[in-house]
């Protein structure tokens, strides 16, 4: 049995289902959690499925999510989406659920799920949902196919990354015509901003430095972020605003949280392979996407001087 049909059976065989994702979840992270939850019911309705882990503010537009309670522990199949490693799902004890299903697309860390689905080849962990849909008895409606939609065009920033394949077309092509989703009204949700946050954009573009290398970095400390009346997240998100800036190979906004009394960092690159760099820094990610939590702006400074690095040998390579 494939691995697809060998998820389809477990999903089919428990009543109570549970998806969860990693902590601080982006789109991708919430609408493959989502908008699975959305065509199980549609495909079982009288089934419990919830989504739990902590909701952001910024995402609420993707869907409301599910209070978790203990008692979802009891007899039911756990669903992790778009997480690697155990210590960053969210919400939820692995261990403590009958049976476990992860289904990913970061390069592989750990297993930790009884069945594991991992293609680091896909553009996202919603691009995988509709593999998995495709390829089994699971009925997609419109609210669910939003959801996916949404995380697929979160993680690919508008099918423009190179991770984007024709595997992707065909998937998304399939979820559109067997949903009738109406995809172009989904943008106004996704890109719809406020000029405070342009604003935040416009100081980050103000004062991040660039090396002779190409590496962008800005550090934002506890007395700017208060000047700037912003918080650590929508700071540091500002990182996926700056793609195909001509000087930049990769780039880098460290912001001091003060409730986790660590530097927030979020880093992209276009060709420096970053994760392996952010692992050392209580970090990781995708090969162009990671985050990462230096405890001081001393740990973040050797981070920038490693990523500066990177884009050196880049350079020279290119
Ligand atoms: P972000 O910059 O927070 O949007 O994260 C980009 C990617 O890196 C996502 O796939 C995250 O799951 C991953 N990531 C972010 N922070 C960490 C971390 N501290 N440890 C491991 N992976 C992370």
């Amino acid at each position: 049995m494939n691995r697809f049909k060998q998820i389809y059976k477990q999903i089919k065989k428990y009543d109570t289902i549970v998806l969860t994702r990693h902590i601080g979840p982006d789109p991708d992270a919430l609408g493959s959690t989502l908008g699975l939850k959305e065509i199980i019911l549609n495909t079982f309705p009288h089934k419990k499925v919830y989504a739990v882990g902590t909701p952001t503010v910024k995402h609420k537009y993707i869907g409301e999510l599910d209070t978790f309670t203990d008692d979802m522990y009891n007899n039911s199949l756990l669903i992790v989406l778009d997480t690697p490693n155990k210590n960053r799902v969210d919400g939820v004890d692995v261990d403590k659920f009958s049976y476990s299903i992860k289904i990913d697309h970061h390069p592989f860390i750990e297993q930790f799920c009884n069945i594991e689905l991992i293609d680091d080849k896909a553009s996202s962990a919603s691009q995988l949902v509709m593999e998995l849909v495709k390829n089994t008895k699971l009925v997609p409606n419109k609210e669910g196919a939003s959801k996916l939609y949404i995380g697929l065009v979160g993680d690919t920033n508008r099918f423009m990354f190179s991770y984007t394949t024709p595997k992707t077309f065909d998937l998304v092509s399939y979820i559109i015509k067997k949903t009738n989703l109406d995809f172009t009204k989904i943008y106004n949700q996704m890109y719809e901003r406020s000029i405070t946050d342009l604003k935040l954009q416009a100081y980050i573009v103000n004062n991040i430095n660039i090396t002779d290398n190409g590496l962008g970095y800005i550090k934002v400390t506890e007395e700017q972020l208060e000047t700037l009346d912003s918080d650590p997240a929508s700071v540091t998100n500002v990182v996926n605003s700056l793609h195909n800036i001509k000087e930049m190979y990769a780039w880098v906004i460290c912001v001091y949280d003060k409730n986790n009394e660590y530097i927030r960092t979020s880093i992209r690159s276009r060709g420096p392979i970053i994760n392996e760099i952010a692992s050392n820094y209580n970090g990781g990610g995708h090969i162009y996407a990671s985050g990462a939590k230096p405890k001081t702006f001393e740990e973040a400074d050797q981070l920038i001087q490693e990523l500066d690095k990177a884009c050196l040998k880049y350079k020279e390579g290119e």
